[in-house]
């Protein structure tokens, strides 16, 4: 069985929810589907929210009454017939007069959560009822009887593969499974989720948990491109991604998927596809267990770096200076995504500044410290392995031009990382694009 995933703009109207409707039955083959809440939806269970923390429950109803004749507006043209239309009207009204009971209680994270997790709640009904209104053997599984995290906050993986599992084969005989993305219980058996984005989280989660034929994550995008289509010329979709190269992108910003969900597909070895609901027939991206050696693959940006020198003579020859250094870090709770380091100095990059100033304050005890801000990281990303001899040149020599505040090699495989400014980004992307895909030869463009 196959997993799909369609995002909230590929159910973002009655009509896509039609065309998602088609496109999953159109071969008769059964299949597991996550949907997201509508386009806009989990934004403005968000804004609900943020009026009851502020104990503002007239603004709560206001955007709850707009929110509840938007869904309504939908249900004329999405069904055919008055059962269905009354039907889905029934659970609506329910929703919200739900929705709006949340505005007379105490407001905590746990109410919040509730109501973030009503948009996919909702989603989910309504096209399981428009494929029911269409004869189609479908039947809606709740995520909240499937997805689990842990103490930790991560996903309960034992838990959801025994989970889902029993629940296919308490529901034999049906030809698609809806479900919702991005909601699940905690460790305490509350409604949670998965954090923004997390639907893709959901797919590749339950595609691992029955070791699913392929996942395939449905957006309105063809594929992942080899750099930043919005700023750089001359872009190309990537066909193929291995698992690795994924997750670097990922994390880089290339926003097309969320960056931990590659980890259960790769470890259950499930191919993830990304597809594109405007063009069902375009190949989009596959992103499997094949390395393909001699290949650069793509090249992402990731804006809003600051990046910290330390420089100190104490460093020479001393153990234990970088770990006073990290320290630091940890002791606020700040992650650092790239280092660089020599005899006399390291410099580290952060995206979270909220305790810069402490951080540098501190660090100031062990040596001299710079900042500077508006940088970003420029990753290039395929294979960049120590065998693969001259492709780190090759990049590095295309930024010849660019003053580069630090460089990365060697952390993985498949990765060669530069710091620049962000007012160089443009032109340091488009540099690495013309020659790392454009112009030069002896990089095999990607298959
Ligand atoms: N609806 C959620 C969000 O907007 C989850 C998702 O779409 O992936 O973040
Ligand atoms: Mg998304």
């Amino acid at each position: 069985m196959k997993v799909l995933k369609f995002g909230g703009t590929s159910v973002g109207s009655a009509q896509r929810m039609k065309d998602v409707s088609k496109l999953i039955t159109s071969d008769g083959e059964p299949k597991l589907v996550v949907l997201s809440a509508m386009s806009g939806t989990t934004n403005t269970l968000v804004e609900i929210s943020d009026y009851l923390y502020k104990k503002n429950p007239e603004g709560a109803n206001t955007v709850i009454n707009q929110l509840e004749q938007k869904y309504l507006a939908h249900i004329d043209e999405l069904y055919a017939t008055d059962k269905w239309r009354e039907r889905t009207e029934q659970f609506l009204k329910e929703e919200f007069a739900y929705l709006r009971s949340m505005t007379k209680t105490l407001f905590t994270s746990f109410e919040e959560k509730v109501i973030l997790a009503q948009g996919e709640i909702i989603s989910t009904n309504m096209v399981t009822n428009y494929l029911q209104e269409q004869g189609i053997k479908a039947v809606l599984l709740s995520a909240l009887d499937m997805v689990r995290t842990d103490k930790n906050a991560e996903p309960d993986f034992n838990y959801i593969r025994e989970k889902t599992l029993a629940q296919l084969a308490a529901n034999p005989d049906y030809q698609i499974y809806i479900t919702q993305g991005f909601i699940c219980r905690n460790a305490y058996g509350e409604i949670d989720n998965l954090l923004r984005g997390g639907s893709d989280y959901t797919a590749c989660l339950l595609g691992a948990a029955i070791e699913a034929e392929e996942i395939q994550i449905w957006t309105d995008i063809d594929g992942m491109h080899n750099n930043d289509p919005r700023i750089v010329e001359g872009t190309e979709p990537v066909r193929q991604l291995y698992f690795e190269e994924a997750a670097e992108l990922a994390y880089f910003g290339a926003k097309i998927l969320h960056p931990t969900c590659i980890q259960p597909a790769k470890f259950a070895g499930v191919p993830v596809r990304l597809l594109n609901t405007m063009d069902p027939s375009a190949p989009g991206t596959i992103i499997n267990n094949r390395m393909h050696r001699g290949t650069i693959k793509a090249v992402a940006a990731k804006d809003n770096i600051t990046c910290i020198g330390i420089q100190s003579s104490r460093m020479l020859l001393a153990h234990g200076f970088l770990r006073k250094v990290f320290e630091i870090f940890e002791t606020y709770k700040t992650s650092i995504d790239m280092i660089a380091t020599s005899e006399v100095g390291v410099s580290v990059t952060i995206d979270n500044t909220t305790n810069l100033r402490a951080i540098v304050d501190e660090l100031k005890k062990y040596g001299t410290v710079t900042v500077d801000d508006r940088m970003c990281i420029v990753c290039v990303v395929g294979d960049l392995s120590t065998q693969n001899v001259g492709f780190e040149t090759i990049a590095t020599d295309a930024l010849k031009q660019i003053p580069v505040r630090m460089i990365s090699y060697g952390g993985s495989q498949h990765n060669i990382s530069f710091v620049v400014a962000e007012a160089d980004k443009k032109r340091t992307l488009q540099a690495l694009q013309n020659t790392l895909f454009t112009y030069n030869d002896h990089i095999r463009r990607p298959s």
